[in-house]
């Protein structure tokens, strides 16, 4: 069965198509003469490289969007990301919305078939990429790591409503390169390739279950984000679902730590030093497994923070604490990603009394110094 959401006149409907097949990645031959409907869909210009595709900007009925390309032998991630993107409940403000999914000839004319994802288009590009062009302000900050972290967890909690049923997600490659930036500087959460459904103690991949002894359930996702028990080889695999998610919030740390690293409000007027990835610091552009291996998990050394971050204010003492909760090297002693999206709310309210507080105390003795 092949599912495709058809984007028509701003309205998503969903259909399945029962009459129409994907062909066996082995073949990479296409057995269908129809094409599925995005007659109007025009592919304009590249905009991002993955692993296993690229994505290009689009034009569908007048609306950007975004088009991720795999290949025939990617199939696998393309099917799992369109059955994460088609689960009931995935339109939040914090996922990126998903138009739909066709199989295509390659536009080169060649016999085998590309596989399309149409998706929004985010006009920020990823996270990485905007924090390297660009410092962000502290109201910034708050907004991005609070629509990253409501979109976490999101996909963490299973819904259940009528006969609808969303089951806790995975994401499994949390990175700032899997993270876009909206128009409005809120960010979403976009490659689900590797993403996993859980149910229970039960995880599926592409609908089929993975047995947790023998699959490598957790060997996937990004170098430089992955959490000391995967590099250890050591996860807990009796309770998937939380050793899940807890390798997700790891990386959810290191990825507000990014934002923080160029947050202008934090340096107290200071030159923002230029971006940075994750370690790069301590290992550089390309570490090695057995690097991150050495520096992670054996030294347990997490990224610094700069010391002209004020511990007397305590927004910044909160946002600190909250990047080493989520990074802990304890992977149960970390928040849950509820957690800290529940903190991420306190620090406006936090950061705003201590500036009235600093205002009026500076106030205070200049009113002294004056009587006196
Ligand atoms: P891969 O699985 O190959 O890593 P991604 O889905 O992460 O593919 O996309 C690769 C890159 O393309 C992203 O890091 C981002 O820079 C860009 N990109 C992906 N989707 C969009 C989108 N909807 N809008 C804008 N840029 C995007
Ligand atoms: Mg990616
Ligand atoms: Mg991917």
């Amino acid at each position: 069965r092949l599912w495709i959401a058809m984007f028509m006149n701003g309205v998503i409907k969903k259909k399945n198509l029962d009459s129409v097949h994907l062909v066996e990645s082995q073949t990479c031959q296409s057995s269908i003469s129809q094409s599925l409907d995005f007659g109007n869909l025009k592919i304009e210009e590249l905009i991002g490289n993955g692993r296993y595709g690229s994505v290009w900007k689009g034009v569908l009925n007048d609306q950007t969007v975004a088009v991720k390309i795999f290949n025939c032998h990617h199939k696998q991630y393309f099917v799992n990301e369109r059955d994460i993107y088609t689960l009931p409940f995935m339109d939040h403000p914090s996922i990126l919305k998903f138009f739909g999914a066709e199989e295509k000839s390659a536009h080169n004319g060649s016999p085998y078939i590309e596989y399309h994802l149409v998706l929004s288009y985010a006009p920020g590009g990823c996270l990485q990429d905007y924090l390297r062009k660009q410092t962000v302000s502290w109201i910034t900050l708050c907004k991005m790591t609070q629509s990253i972290t409501a979109g976490l967890s999101h996909l963490h909690s299973e819904i259940q409503k009528g006969d609808k049923r969303k089951p806790c997600i995975a994401h499994r490659d949390l990175s700032s390169r899997n993270i876009l930036v909206k128009e409005d500087k809120s960010c979403i959460i976009c490659d689900f390739g590797f993403s996993m459904q859980i149910a229970g103690s039960k995880c599926f991949v592409n609908g089929v279950e993975q047995n947790a002894e023998t699959s490598s359930l957790c060997d996937v996702g990004t170098l430089r984000y992955m959490a000391p028990e995967i590099l250890e080889g050591a996860v807990n695999l009796r309770d998937c679902e939380s050793s899940l998610k807890q390798i997700d919030v790891y990386a959810l740390g290191l990825i507000i730590w990014e934002v923080a690293s160029r947050c202008s409000d934090l340096y107290q007027g200071m030159e923002v030093p230029p971006y940075k990835l994750p370690f790069e610091h301590e290992v550089g552009l390309n570490p090695s497994y057995e690097q991150m291996q050495v520096l992670v998990t054996r030294h347990k050394a997490r990224p610094l923070f700069p010391d002209i971050w004020k511990d007397t204010n305590p927004a910044i003492r909160s946002l600190k604490e909250t990047i080493e909760d989520c990074w802990d090297h304890d992977a149960e002693a970390r928040l849950t990603a509820l957690c800290v999206y529940e903190r991420l709310l306190e620090l406006p309210p936090l950061w705003e009394r201590y500036k009235s507080g600093t205002v009026s105390a500076a106030v205070g003795s200049h009113l002294g110094a004056v009587a006196q």
